[in-house]
This record gives structure tokens, C-alpha cells and sequence, in this order.
């Protein structure tokens, strides 16, 4: 099969867990024989260096072209300053929007072998297997207004947490599909005890599910919803909830498999690529983790696992989705470990000699 695919590596940490990726969709395409035409371009922080636009047009036009992207991460301290007019996430929102992305789905589903990389203890995390849906392209990351302003002589500043009525309907039946795909169990979460705008989510998701009457659903408050992820994470199958929410509770949700750089995604609308499948951004849920930075160390796993998410959602590929998961599953068990998941007396090894022991499985 033949299929575009464009790589947007970013800051940071970005281009070096691309860069184990790109190796992997090479080498799947020969070991498979596809042909991926695979197209880099900016996005981000050295989009704002290069092109002086987080998201410069090339980017787009190669996006909307392209029948998934797959993305590293943005942002850093260099584009930090809070006075500037570009920002690199606004690359990343925009992109979003720009496709219409409008869910977010972030499984989580630790290795048997990991639980021990966890705070959490070793009973609670037995049988963790649940996905999160994170409403993406609404919410106060693009509420307006949002902005700074004087007010009765000082600055005074706001941002808007809207939704409306459709944006809740079209992700909450995605959600309960998706559920019926899987345990046929439904979580919501709102703040609809505070929130004006969660007053209407709770209210849309509870007429939604009328249309879904085989599906257990569940509401539960945001900060009741961070609390039982830690106490009996076992019990969720799906969660759906607005985009502050989803962003928050999957950092946190992404210690039950023991690091942050382990959870992959995939962003995903309605609309279909030139093969037929949903269009779709795939990340991990990372960012660009400054810190380690250009020290070879990072996590590539989480976008390994994004790019095993693009070629099942987006290009049909299961067969060759399923050998990437099962690659990921043998180093895991075979002990080898970036530094983010060793344990004292655990041997930590580079992106790059894990990034080796994965292809050469892969072969
Ligand atoms: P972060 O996710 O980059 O890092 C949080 C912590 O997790 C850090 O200690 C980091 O070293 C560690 N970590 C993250 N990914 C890792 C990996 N793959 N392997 C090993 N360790 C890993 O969050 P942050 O530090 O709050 O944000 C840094 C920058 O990233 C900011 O500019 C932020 O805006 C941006 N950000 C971007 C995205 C995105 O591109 N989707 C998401 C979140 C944050």
C-alpha cells in the first residue's frame, strides 16, 4: 500500500524519539512492502525560529495533504517569555483545529513488567486497562476571550471555558462507541458542581446516552475523578471529558504504567484520508522535556506506540500495529530500560541502544 505520511519532529526531546520512529516505519514498510512516502516539515518553537509562524503554511498544506502525521513534542524555556506573541503550543492548537482533530484517545495499559516503575502498589495496578478520550479542539484552550487586560487600575486576566452542544454530542458518541468496542463502561467527568460549562457537558452526555442504553455510564467530579485513578484504576474502562481535564488527568493516569514517557496517542475527527481511515495526528502525550534534552535518554516509547496507534486508526495496518506492540512488549520483558523506568540496581540504557534492540527485533 502506498501512503503519505508527514513527520513533524519539534523541540526538545522531539526529534530524538522521532527519529527511533522514522528507523521503524522504514523498516516496516521494506519488511511489509509499503511504500511511505514520508514528508518532514516544522511545527513549534524551531517553526518560530525558521519560519517566524509556529505553524507555517508549508506545514499545514503538507498536513491536510497527508494521510497521518506523527508527531514529536513542542515548546521550551527558549520561546518561554510571556510577553511574546508566538507561542509554540499555538502551533500544535492549531493544527487541531486546522484538521479538525476533535478527540484525543490516550490508552493506558501498564506492562506487566513495569509495575514495580510505579509509586502506585502492585494490587492496584492489576488489571489497569482503560482509554481516555480527551475532547481536543474546544474548552478553555480555545475559549475566547482570553486575554490580559487593566481593570480598575491593575492587569487583570481571564481565559474561557465554552462548549457547545455539539462539540459535547459529536465526542461523547465517539466515546460511548468506543466503549461498546470494548467493556461497555463509560466514565464522565466534569466539575458540573462548580462549572457552568459542565453543567451543559453532564447534561449532553446524559441525553447522548439514550441513544446508547446498552453502555454503563458513570459521571464523576474532575477532583473525585484524580483521586479514584489513584485508588482503584481498575475499574475505568472509558473516560470522556473536556480538554483541561483530559490534559491534566492523563500526566497523572500516565504513572500507573511507571513514566510519562511511555503513553502514545492518537488525535482523530471525522474526517477520512485519501485510503479511507480517519486522518489523525498521532503523539506521545509528553512534552518536550527540556531537561533531558540533547542527553540521549529519553523515552522513545510513547512514540513507538503513537506510531503502532497511526498505522492501525489511520492506514488499516494492524498486522504491522500489533508487531511494533509486541516489539515494544519484548524489550519491556527482556529488562531493557530507558532512565526514566529503571529501579535502583536496574541497568539504564540510551534512547539509542534501545531504539537497537527494537529494530533489530523488528527484523
Ligand atoms: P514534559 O512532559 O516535557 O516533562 C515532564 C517530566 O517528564 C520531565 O521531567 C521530563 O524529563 C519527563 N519526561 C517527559 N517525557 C519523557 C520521555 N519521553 N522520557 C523520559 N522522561 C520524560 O512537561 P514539562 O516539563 O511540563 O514541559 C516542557 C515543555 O513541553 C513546555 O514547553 C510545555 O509547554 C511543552 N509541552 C508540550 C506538549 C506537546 O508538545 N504535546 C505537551 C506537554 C508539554
Amino acid at each position: 500500500m502506498k501512503a503519505k505520511i508527514v513527520i513533524l519532529p519539534g523541540d526538545g526531546i522531539g526529534p530524538e524519539v522521532i527519529k527511533v520512529s522514522q528507523k521503524i516505519l522504514e523498516q516496516i514498510s521494506h519488511k511489509f512492502d509499503h511504500q511511505f512516502e514520508i514528508e518532514e516539515q516544522l511545527i513549534g518553537g524551531i517553526a518560530i525560529d525558521k519560519e517566524q509562524n509556529p505553524l507555517p503554511h508549508e506545514t499545514s498544506k503538507a498536513c491536510l495533504e497527508a494521510d497521518a502525521v506523527l508527531l514529536g513534542a513542542v515548546g521550551g524555556p527558549k520561546w518561554d517569555d510571556p510577553t511574546a506573541k508566538m507561542r509554540p503550543e499555538q502551533g500544535l492548537l492549531g493544527l487541531r483545529k486546522k484538521l479538525d482533530l476533535f478527540a484525543n484517545l490516550r490508552p493506558i495499559n501498564p506492562h506487566h513488567d513495569l509495575i514495580s516503575a510505579s509509586p502506585l502498589k502492585e494490587e492496584k495496578l492489576l488489571g489497569v486497562d482503560f482509554i481516555v478520550v480527551r475532547e481536543l479542539t474546544g474548552g478553555i484552550y480555545f475559549g475566547q476571550p482570553s486575554e490580559r487586560r487593566v481593570v480598575d487600575g491593575q492587569i487583570q486576566s481571564l481565559d474561557t471555558m465554552v462548549y457547545n452542544e455539539s462539540e459535547i454530542e459529536r465526542v461523547a458518541n465517539l466515546a460511548f462507541n468506543l466503549a461498546r468496542e470494548r467493556s461497555g463502561k463509560l466514565t464522565s467527568v466534569d466539575k458540573a458542581n462548580v462549572l457552568e460549562s459542565s453543567r451543559l457537558w453532564r447534561e449532553v452526555v446524559t441525553r447522548v446516552a439514550k441513544e446508547h442504553s446498552d453502555i454503563e455510564l458513570e459521571h464523576l467530579l474532575v477532583d473525585a475523578a484524580a483521586m479514584h485513578l489513584l485508588t482503584r484504576p481498575a475499574t475505568f474502562d472509558v473516560i470522556v471529558t473536556a480538554n483541561l481535564f483530559g490534559d491534566i488527568l492523563t500526566d497523572e493516569a500516565s504513572i500507573l504504567t511507571g513514566s510519562l514517557g511511555n503513553l502514545p496517542s492518537a488525535s482523530i475527527g471525522n474526517q477520512l484520508n485519501s485510503l479511507g481511515y480517519p486522518r489523525g495526528v498521532y503523539e506521545p502525550i509528553h512534552g518536550s522535556a527540556p531537561d533531558i534534552a540533547g542527553l540521549g535518554i529519553a523515552n522513545p516509547i510513547g512514540t513507538i506506540l503513537s506510531t503502532a496507534m497511526m498505522l492501525r486508526h489511520s492506514l488499516g495496518l494492524e498486522t504491522e500495529a500489533k508487531a511494533i506492540e509486541k516489539v515494544i512488549d519484548d524489550v519491556l520483558t527482556a529488562g531493557y530500560r530507558t532512565a526514566d523506568l529503571v529501579n535502583d540496581g536496574e541497568t539504564e540504557i540510551s534512547t539509542e541502544v534501545l531504539s537497537g534492540h527494537i529494530l533489530e527485533r523488528l527484523d
